[in-house]
């Protein structure tokens, strides 16, 4: 991911201070993304999915999560998986 310019760091600035909590964990994400671009952030939708910052999407036959499941590495970009 490549840096941000001073206006779009600016922007994520004030979605930080607005107060709305959506817009805070938004700038956080990209806060983190910004300072552990090695990692593969993934996130499990609704249906129990979980997607990847690299684009990938993956579904386990259980529910017991990445760590329990042994998950460590993106099988797409080989990255370390970092949970957001
Ligand atoms: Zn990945």
């Amino acid at each position: 991911m490549s840096r941000l310019t001073q206006e779009e760091f600016d922007m994520v600035k004030l979605l930080l201070v607005g107060g709305d909590p959506v817009e805070c964990k938004l700038a956080s994400i990209i806060i983190r993304l910004l300072n552990e671009p090695e990692l593969c952030y993934w996130d499990e939708d609704v249906s129990g999915i979980y997607h990847g910052t690299c684009g990938v999407a993956w579904e386990m036959s259980n529910h017991d999560g990445l760590i329990a499941n042994k998950i460590l590495y993106c099988p797409r970009c080989g990255r370390k998986i970092g949970e957001l």
